[in-house]
């Protein structure tokens, strides 16, 4: 194949939130057009009115932005082959079923939807599949013109092949082959004089010159009429290739559509605008949605956009579903987090601090964030794991947290006047403070940790906290010295003496 011929697009419908099996499907198709140097275009189908949401592209365009999904051709870049967005195309798909009248490969059908129904419903009591009778098939298309230049609401369908079957390659399942006679004489045309979906999708691969089609398996149904509809233009069809579904964690039904809670009350996101709002990275999407139904090598799992691109091949296109595993998803992430040089991560976790309330100076953060780096999964968990750095009163915790586990309050309370007194003399470095706690602690006859913990609990208010001295320093003598004069109070003990 050669390279530059490459052209795919991913096809969205905007009827609603950007969900990441989509998310998927463009990866996919992005990645293969990288991998042969080809076009990565982008396309929205919006041909469908009743379902149409006016936010839905938006979500769409900036969920794609978020994941580096850039686009060739497309809205927003333009290109050669535009417009992209089907209904400013509504001219061509027009010519288009004139095209079709007049080889005979379709038919004007001015059923109303009362009979349509009515015919549906006979059908399902003699115990049929219910679907269109092909009432208007053998209607005279002159007389049938001549009823819809008078004005008379109709729709113009495709005249499927009523026996034999076709089949069609798919690059990913293999041969699949379709009996003609359970087709539907589907409506490409409707009587608002917008396309189906079938119409325009056909219509544009053709006219924007897509050599392949990868989209999800949801679509296989759809192929036999598509294949009738590239025959009756008399064009060559793109290549195909179906993705696999996406399976719920549980490994049981497709992929919730909704955004529901986990047994814990944790909320598992769907959409693609919720990962970027819980702060998943856009190198942890990528390449865990790569995963999703492809494999390099069957043992490799940590892979860079640009290794990606290097290895993806649809022969690597697994054919059975994936199962979603928001796990594997965490686990990646915390790896891209761990990755990112310190102003990087900086840079990303601010917008989260600052969503949380905090006041945030970019020194200080540069300081922060290594301590942080180890502990969060998710950038939005960096909000929870650095409040004590930012927050002027320390969240409520319990007294009780003060109190080392083979000790009583009166230690802890000894520990804190004792540390209280270092503290307000060390020089507010690591090194120092570490010295001069540690040799407090021996002095005083107790193990460190044990002299640690009422030191690192009443500083920032829980016994899981960074490393103790790299924090002390960041949050400075003042704020340690005030806290740990709160955490007196709070053993019951006046803080004064
Ligand atoms: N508009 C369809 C969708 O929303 C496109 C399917 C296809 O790629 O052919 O998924």
């Amino acid at each position: 194949m050669s390279n530059v011929s490459v052209r795919v697009r991913y096809a969205p419908s905007p009827t609603g939130d950007f969900h990441v099996g989509g998310a998927r499907t463009a990866l996919f198709n992005y990645l293969f057009a990288r991998h042969h140097g080809g076009r990565f275009i982008l396309r929205i189908e919006d041909t469908d009115r009743k379902r149409y949401n006016p936010q839905a592209l938006e979500w769409l365009l900036r969920g794609l932005r978020y994941l580096g999904l850039d686009w060739d051709e497309g809205p927003e870049v333009g290109g050669p082959y535009g417009p992209y967005v089907q209904t400013e195309r509504l001219e061509l798909y027009r010519g288009a079923c004139e095209e079709l009248l007049k080889r005979g490969a379709a038919y004007r059908c001015f059923c109303t939807p009362e009979r349509l129904e009515a015919v549906s419903k006979a059908q399902q009591e003699k115990g049929l599949n219910p679907g269109y009778d092909r009432h208007c098939r053998s209607l005279d298309p002159e007389e049938a013109a001549r009823r819809a230049a008078a004005g008379e609401a109709h729709v113009i369908r495709l005249k499927v092949p009523l026996e034999g079957e076709i089949t069609v390659h798919d690059r990913i399942r293999g041969d699949i082959t379709f009996q003609n006679s359970i087709l539907q004489d589907a409506v490409l045309m409707k009587s608002d004089g917008y396309p189906t979906y079938h119409l325009a999708n056909v219509v544009d691969d053709h006219y924007m010159e897509i050599t392949h089609i990868l989209r999800g398996d949801e679509w296989v149904n759809s192929l036999p009429l598509h294949m009738h509809l590239y025959r009756a233009f008399g064009w060559t069809p793109p290549e195909m290739a179906h993705l696999p579904l996406i399976l719920n964690p549980t490994g049981k039904g497709k992929m919730s559509k909704r955004e529901e809670r986990a047994p814990d009350g944790r909320l598992m996101p769907v959409f693609v605008r919720s990962f970027e709002e819980a702060g998943y990275l856009p190198e942890a999407m990528i390449n865990y949605l790569a995963l999703l139904g492809w494999s390099y090598d069957d043992k490799t799992e940590i892979m860079s956009r640009q290794e990606l691109i290097e290895r993806f091949t649809l022969e690597r296109v697994n054919a059975s579903p994936a199962v979603w595993n928001y796990q594997k998803l965490d686990h990646f992430n915390g790896y891209y987090i761990r990755q990112l040089p310190v102003d990087e991560l900086a840079r990303r976790v601010l917008p989260f601090l600052e969503r949380a309330g905090y006041r945030v100076e970019w020194n200080r953060l540069l300081a922060i964030v290594p301590l942080i780096q180890e502990r969060i999964t998710r950038l939005s968990d960096a909000a929870e794991a650095a409040d004590f750095f930012f927050r002027d009163e320390l969240r409520p915790y319990d007294a009780a947290e003060l109190i080392p586990a083979k000790g009583d309050a009166a230690l802890a309370e000894a520990v804190l006047r004792r540390a209280r007194q270092v503290l307000a003399a060390v020089e507010f470095r690591r090194e120092a403070l570490e010295s001069a706690l540690r040799a407090e602690a021996e002095a005083m006859g107790v193990k460190a940790g044990v002299f640690f913990q009422p030191v690192r609990v009443a500083c920032c208010g829980r016994k899981a906290a960074p490393p103790l001295f790299e924090t002390l320093e960041v949050l400075g003598r003042e704020t340690c010295l005030k806290r740990i004069g709160r955490a007196l109070e709070l053993l019951g003990k006046p803080a004064a003496g």
